[in-house]
Formats: structure tokens, C-alpha cells, sequence
């Protein structure tokens, strides 16, 4: 397993308040109707599901939220941010604040996990085609001069100015619906909803309660068995969010599979002994860019958080089939796979 260590500053921390994390009000009365509404967008089936009369205002709102984040978002879309950004041969873009707050805070979070997080790995997620489903395993010598321009410090931000150098391209994939949950249950509050829950593919965030005040059971799939479930934890006002080796891969002709999460240290898919990793936070934005860092850091660099941050929980999966789970949520936790599971021992 690579070691990463985590340096955490009290700084990061406040960053929370302008990361697009909503504050939480209080439910005053709930109304026991729900409404769900489906959508498909940023290359996921995303389900939603409010409560209260205000429900069906609430969801096609969100809608349009989710429709135009994705317009800004998506690295695939010639009239996106991304795009600009990834076209701008060097020179200077103006990005929106969505567009802007994400960046930043991929930066941090990159600061933050060492580099296990690295939003200009786009030209290499390219060429393994994981872009694109035209899977392939790269040339040893194309990948080495690809890596050479992966740097997330090479990302100039100001205010909402981007500049990169001109080989470098990004790609927000890795923090995008995570954020987008946030702005999902920020949209479903101003339009006065106080219990909903959304699954944005692995994603899971939940406003509030139930209606009638119990907790939200989320179940999270078993990395192995990616159709069945694993575990269950019940949270109320979180996000849950998964990054795991199954969600897209291909199985080479020799039979050795790759999968989407790469290792910026070397750019083949990160093997650190996770295949899946559950961040559990208040900020959906936070939690995505973790599970997807945390998959690449491996058990030290996750254990390394934990005793760093409190305000996070995690599950993992070993790739010798554990289940490692942080202590905050042992009371929640409730294990339904054949596989073992314990408590994550902090030092
Ligand atoms: P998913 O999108 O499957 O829910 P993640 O949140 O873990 O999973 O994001 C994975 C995506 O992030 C990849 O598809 C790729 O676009 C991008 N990516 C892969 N490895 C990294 C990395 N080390 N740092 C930043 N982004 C990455
Ligand atoms: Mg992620």
C-alpha cells in the first residue's frame, strides 16, 4: 500500500462556507406526499425524491439546476466552461462561479490528499479511452509524456479567470455530482422541500429527515458483487458518497481489467488495496473529491484523514474483501455482505 500522508490546516476547514455546501434550516411541519422525479444527465440515472406540497415546484427546479450544471460542467460539450478552458491554448477564461468554486476546491482538496486528486489527468483518462468507451491500454512512452504535463498546481485561478498551459487539460468528473447534490438540495430548500434524498449514480444525498423524523436507510453496493447490496447506514442530512473499481472498467486480452480512477503517480488505475471507498459528509462537493482520492491513497491515507478530520466517516473495501468502517458510524452500520467487517483503529 502507498503511504500518503494528509496535511489538514484549520484553513481548509472554513473553506465549507464557500465550497456551495448549503446550511441546513429546521423542519418546522412536513407534509407525508412525495414525488420523484428521473433524469439523466452528466452520463448518469439520477433519481430524486421530495416531500411536501411544494415537492413537484421543487423537483423541476432542481431539474433545471441539474441541466444547467451540466452545460457548464461537461468536459464533452463544445459550448461548456470546460471546454474553454481545455481549448483556450494558454490563454485566459472566464468561468462561471459553479464552474469557479469547483475548480478551486479540487485544487485545495489536490493540496490536501498530496496529489491523489488531480483534475488534469483529463489527456490521460483520454487515452486509455476511458473518455470515450474506445478502451485501451497506452503506448508506456505516450503515458510518460502525457504525465509530464499532469499538474493540478499548473491550474492558474483567479477570482474566475483559468489559465492553463497549453498541454494541460482538466476535467471537474471526479467532483462534479457531488456538487450538484449540494445544489440539489440547496434548490429543493429555497423551494420550500425539508425531506428529500437523491442517488446520483453512486452518489446518495439526503436533505433532513424522513417525514416522520427517522433517519434515511442508504444502502451501499458491494464492490464484488456490484447488483447486490453491502451495508446499510442510516444518516439524515449527508452525503454518501462512492468511488469504487466496478463503475467503469474494461478486461484487457490478457484478462487484466483497468478501471477509471488512475493514479497520477503513474497513471494506470490506482491499486492501492481499495475498490471501493464511502465518504460520508455534510458537503456532497468535499465527499466526491475525497472518495475518489481517498480510492487512490489507499487505507493509510483514508485512516490519515479520519484522525486529521473528524467531520468525516468512511467505509472501505479491502481488496482482500474487508470492510473497514470509522467509529462514528458504528451505531448506524449494519452489515448484510458475508464479508468481514470491523471498526477502523485510529493510532
Ligand atoms: P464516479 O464518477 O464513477 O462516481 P468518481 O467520483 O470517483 O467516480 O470520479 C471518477 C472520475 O474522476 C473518473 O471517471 C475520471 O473522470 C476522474 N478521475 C480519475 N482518476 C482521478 C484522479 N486521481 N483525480 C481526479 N480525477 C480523477
Ligand atoms: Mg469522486
Amino acid at each position: 500500500m502507498v503511504k500518503k500522508m494528509f496535511v489538514l490546516t484549520a484553513a481548509l476547514s472554513g473553506i465549507l462556507l464557500i465550497s456551495g455546501c448549503s446550511q441546513k434550516k429546521t423542519v418546522s411541519e412536513v407534509d407525508m406526499t412525495s414525488k420523484s422525479r428521473d433524469v439523466f444527465a452528466m452520463d448518469t440515472f439520477m433519481n430524486m425524491k421530495a416531500y411536501g406540497s411544494s415537492a413537484d415546484i421543487a423537483l423541476s427546479e432542481a431539474e433545471k439546476r441539474i441541466l444547467q450544471l451540466e452545460e457548464v460542467l461537461s468536459v464533452t460539450r463544445d459550448t461548456s466552461d470546460i471546454w474553454a478552458v481545455d481549448h483556450s491554448e494558454g490563454s485566459e477564461i472566464e468561468v462561471s462561479d459553479d464552474t469557479a468554486i469547483i475548480i478551486k476546491r479540487a485544487i485545495e482538496m489536490g493540496d490536501r490528499t498530496h496529489g491523489s486528486l488531480d483534475i488534469t489527468l483529463y489527456p490521460v483518462l483520454k487515452e486509455w479511452g476511458f473518455t470515450t468507451g474506445d478502451y485501451k491500454v497506452p503506448d508506456d512512452k505516450k503515458l510518460q509524456g502525457l504525465l509530464r504535463e499532469v499538474d493540478y498546481k499548473k491550474v492558474n485561478i483567479q477570482g474566475n479567470t483559468v489559465k492553463l498551459p497549453k498541454s494541460t487539460e482538466i476535467d471537474l468528473g471526479a467532483l462534479a455530482k457531488g456538487y450538484t447534490g449540494d445544489e440539489i438540495m440547496r434548490t429543493m430548500e429555497e423551494n420550500g422541500v425539508s425531506s428529500a434524498i437523491v442517488s446520483l449514480g453512486g452518489n446518495v444525498q439526503a436533505l433532513g429527515t424522513k417525514p416522520d423524523g427517522s433517519k434515511w436507510k442508504v444502502s451501499v453496493r458491494d464492490p464484488f458483487a456490484p447488483d447486490t447490496d453491502m451495508c446499510i447506514i442510516e444518516i439524515n442530512d449527508k452525503a454518501v458518497i462512492t468511488s469504487g473499481n466496478y463503475e467503469r472498467y474494461f478486461t484487457a486480452d490478457d484478462g487484466t481489467v483497468y478501471w477509471h480512477i488512475l493514479d497520477p503517480e503513474d497513471g494506470y488505475p490506482a491499486d492501492n488495496g481499495l475498490v471501493s471507498v464511502t465518504v460520508i459528509g455534510d458537503c456532497g462537493l468535499d465527499c466526491d473529491a475525497l472518495s475518489t482520492a481517498l480510492f487512490v491513497a489507499g487505507y493509510d491515507g483514508a485512516k490519515e484523514l479520519l484522525e486529521t478530520d473528524p467531520s468525516f466517516e468512511l467505509i472501505l473495501v479491502t481488496d482482500d474483501r474487508k470492510i473497514y468502517y470509522s467509529e462514528g458510524i458504528a451505531d448506524s452500520f449494519t452489515n448484510i455482505s458475508g464479508m468481514e467487517a470491523e471498526v477502523i483503529s485510529l493510532d
